[in-house]
Formats: C-alpha cells, structure tokens, sequence
C-alpha cells in the first residue's frame, strides 16, 4: 500500500480538461507534468511560479474536482516549480527529486518519505502538507510582522522548547499560513527524523468525525500525539465544535507534556472566540500570541519585490509603488495585483509600465479602497451590537444611548471607508460634516479613558469586513 500511482487518473483528468477548456486555454495555461503522488497528494511540476500561482488560482478546484469524479477520492494537488532552463537536480535543491529517482523508484511515496535509515535532510522530499513557497526565504520580515517572524524563526531552530505553543493571529491574508508552514518546512529539511503535520482546524475536525464513524478513534489519537511538530491553522474554525475541542484539548496536553512544538493560527485574538472551551481557551493562551498587522508602504514594496524576483519577470519601480499604493490592508489582495498584471503582460507580449498597470488594476484599485465595505454594513452591524435598530442610528434622535453607537458607527466609517466627513455627515441623516468631526473627536476622548474601547471597535470593524465579505 505504499505506492500511489496516480498517473493514469491524471492524464484522464488532463484530457478532459482539454475537452473542456478547449485547445487554446489549455495550451496557454496547462504547462504541468506529473511528478509523483502520496496518498492524498499528486504532486505536479510547473515551470514557474507564475504558472504556479495562476494554475493554483483557476484551475486547482477545477482539476481536483475532476480527480474526485475519476477516482472516487479525494487528492489535493500540489504543483512545484521546477524551472526548465537549468539543469533538472540543479533546480529543485531541496528536495532532491532527481536523486531519489536515479535510485529507480518512478515517482512514487517512497521518494516523499524521509528515509529514516540514513538519515539524511537531502534524502527528505517534500513534505505532502507543506507548501515548498511557503519558507523563511520567500517571507519578508517587515515593520508588521517581526516579532511574529523572529519568534517563528526562534522556534523552528529549537521546538518545543521555548514558546509553546506559538499562536499567529491577525486578519485575512496578512502570512499567518505562511509564516507557520516557514517553520513546519525549516525543521522538515534541518532535522530528518522529525515529524510533522501541518493542517487546517477543519481538516482536523473532519478527521475527527471520520475516525468515530470508521471506529478508529485509536489511529487517529496515535497520529497526532506523537509528532514533533504540530501545526493547526484557522482554529477559529473550531468555534461550536465542541466534540473536537476536547480532542484537541488531550492531544494538547500530550503534546505539551512531552515538549512537542505546537503552532496554531487564528483571525482573531483568542480571547475573542466564542463558543470555546475555558480549558482550550487556557492552553492556547499559554505559549506565545502574536499578532499580523497590515504591513506598511515600504514592507508592501518589499514583498512585491520579493514576488516579482521568485517570478523572474521585470517590473518596475514606479508600478511597484503603485500598486502599494493603492493595495493597503491585505498582502493577498496585493499579489493577485501583480498577478493580473504580470498575466496580461505576458498575453499580449508587452512589458509591464506605469500606463498599462493604472489601465489594468484601475477596478482591482477602487474595489481595494471601498472594499464592500458600505456606511450601510457599518450602521447595520454597530446598531445590532448596541441592540438598537438601523433607523435609530441614521435618524435624528440624539439620546444619548443613541448618540454614542452614532459615533462609534462614524468613527468607525471614517477608519475603514475613504468617505470624506461630508459625505458621512450626509450618510448620517444629512447631518453637517462638523458633527462626523466632533463624533470622531468624542470617541478618541473616550479610547483614552476606556480601555475596553478600542477592542470592541477592532471586533466590531472585524464583523463589519465579514459581514461585507459575505453579501
Ligand atoms: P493568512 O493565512 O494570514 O490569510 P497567507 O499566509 O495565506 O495569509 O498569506 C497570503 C499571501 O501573502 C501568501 O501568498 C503569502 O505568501 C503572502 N505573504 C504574506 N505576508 C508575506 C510576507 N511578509 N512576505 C512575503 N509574502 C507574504
Ligand atoms: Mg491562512
């Protein structure tokens, strides 16, 4: 049962697409090899990490999906880049593919696993669950992120040992995944004995649920109680699920007990999940919390730069600021811009100037900066949390129950939106735009004085951006 050939499935899949998409889209975008599989892995070869980037974007559902159907299973896909231009084992150092292969086996588990009998790092392949991009060497260490990047860099030097266990949070698209598969994939390539998992809060959940339905709740208890390194993202997701909650709570416990590194992640602080065990509560807040912010302007330019050199494409200067510029709160949203861009260039076989990027990302630019983001979100969301109604906040009344909302509500607006003051004040039952700057003055008094204040504005602007997100 070690081997998992699934070319067959593959190629069937690829044909398919071909049908599908037809000839030209295909030719363009499907520039993949088989490489190897794993139980739940085929891993594919691409020859840049644009095509990566694009294939990953629109078509890995597609190509997975298609998988399912062909096989009854399912696999994830996990491209890797393997340049073409230069000499094959030259361009894959880490994982050593070519080595493994001389050794005769075609691509199978085998050349994935590490080998524990020699023992090696350079006879370790990639690990099934960790992205090969996501590394200490593609991450940019910036104003918003370096305790989080030092701590990280810390602990996948020495695990277990230090903080433990370490828990990124901060909003969407900000590096947490990133940032803690840099430590799963650093201690998978400097220590070869060691084990790691790295999943989603979700994919633990389903397993879970899976393992009391099969009646092998042993097998899934021994699998995540003895690795040496732990990585679960989005626990968020573990909200309500109480049955594997507790779960997580033992395999903590054992972990913890026998000085085994855990790394979590999760979009909020975590004395800001609800529906969570106390006990839960406790272990995760007992190692090291760090927060993500946005990054800056010069980090922004600093990680589209590192972007553009892993990419091998040239652009310049002044359309990496631009695109900064205009690209503030998320580093995602700030790598789909290039993306675009670096595609449309390359289609029409021109390079990338000042001119093309304000033509290209003119819509990615003016979504960025209202987002879906609407004074009616802000004034539906602040009104449900101070249990008043929609009408109360926009009218007139000046109560002052109702007059406080009011201006966290403007307050908030002018935080997140690029509303001026008059176009609030009009927003707000036609009121002067002197009245949204003594809102804003008034609740920054009382930010001062409260300091419970400020984390209800942060919560209430984090359900203010899902709830927007969602409709
Ligand atoms: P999150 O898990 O917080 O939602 P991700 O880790 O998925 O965010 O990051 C989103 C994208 O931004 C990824 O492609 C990641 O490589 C990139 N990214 C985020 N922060 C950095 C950084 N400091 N340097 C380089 N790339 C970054
Ligand atoms: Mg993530």
């Amino acid at each position: 049962m070690s081997n998992w050939n699934y070319s067959v499935f593959w190629d069937e899949a690829l044909n398919q697409a071909k049908n599908e998409l037809g000839e030209h889209e295909f030719a363009m975008w499907f520039n993949i090899q088989y490489d190897s599989s794993t139980e739940n892995t085929i891993v594919a070869r691409v020859p840049s990490s644009f095509y990566k980037d694009q294939l990953a974007r629109q078509y890995q559902k597609y190509l997975e999906n298609k998988l399912f159907e062909l096989m009854g299973r399912r696999v994830g896909i996990d491209f890797i880049v393997v340049k073409p231009t230069r000499s094959e084992a030259a361009a894959v150092p880490p994982d050593d593919r070519e080595e493994s292969r001389e050794e005769g086996s075609k691509g199978t588990e085998a050349e994935l696993r590490p080998k524990e009998k020699d023992g090696q790092a350079r006879t370790r392949g990639k690990h099934p669950q960790l992205r090969t991009d996501y590394t200490f060497e593609n991450f940019v260490i910036g104003d918003n992120n370096g305790f989080a990047s030092n701590a990280a860099l810390a602990i996948s030097k020495n695990p277990g040992t230090s903080y433990n266990p370490f828990l990124i949070y901060g909003g969407v698209g900000l590096g947490k995944t990133h940032l803690m598969q840099s430590i799963g994939n650093r201690v998978w390539v400097e220590s070869p004995k060691s084990k790691v998992i790295c999943i989603t809060a979700e994919e633990f959940t389903n397993e879970f649920i899976q393992s009391i339905h099969d009646k092998t709740t042993q097998n899934f208890k021994n699998k995540y109680r003895f690795v040496d390194v732990l990585l679960i993202d989005d626990i968020h997701f573990l909200q309500n699920k109480l049955g594997s909650q507790e779960e997580l709570f033992h395999t903590f416990n054992a972990l913890y007990d026998a000085n085994k590194q855990m790394v979590f992640t999760c979009d909020r602080p975590v004395s800001e999940l609800k529906n969570l065990s106390d006990r839960l509560r406790s272990r995760f807040e007992r190692g090291l919390n760090v927060d993500l912010q946005p990054p800056n302007f010069e980090t922004r330019c600093a990680i589209l730069k590192k972007k553009i050199e892993a990419g091998r494409i040239s652009v310049p200067d002044d359309v990496i600021e631009i695109i900064a510029k205009n690209i503030s709160t998320n580093v995602r949203d700030l790598e789909a811009a290039l993306m675009k861009l670096v595609a449309y260039a390359e289609l029409v076989h021109k390079d990338i100037n000042l001119e093309i990027a304000q033509n290209q990302l003119k819509d990615v630019f003016s979504q960025s900066k209202h987002g879906n983001v609407t004074i009616d979100n802000i004034v539906r969301v602040v009104a449900d949390y101070y249990k008043l109604s929609y009408n109360d906040l926009k009218g007139k009344k000046r109560t002052k129950n109702i007059a406080f909302p009011r201006q966290i509500a403007m307050f908030i607006a002018r935080d997140i939106t690029e509303y001026s003051t008059t176009e609030l004040g009009f927003e707000f039952g036609g009121r002067d735009h002197t009245t949204v700057m003594h809102a804003c003055q008034k609740v920054e008094e009382r930010l001062k004085l409260d300091p419970n204040l400020e984390s209800t504005i942060q919560a209430l602007i984090r359900s203010i951006k899902e709830y927007s997100s969602k409709i």
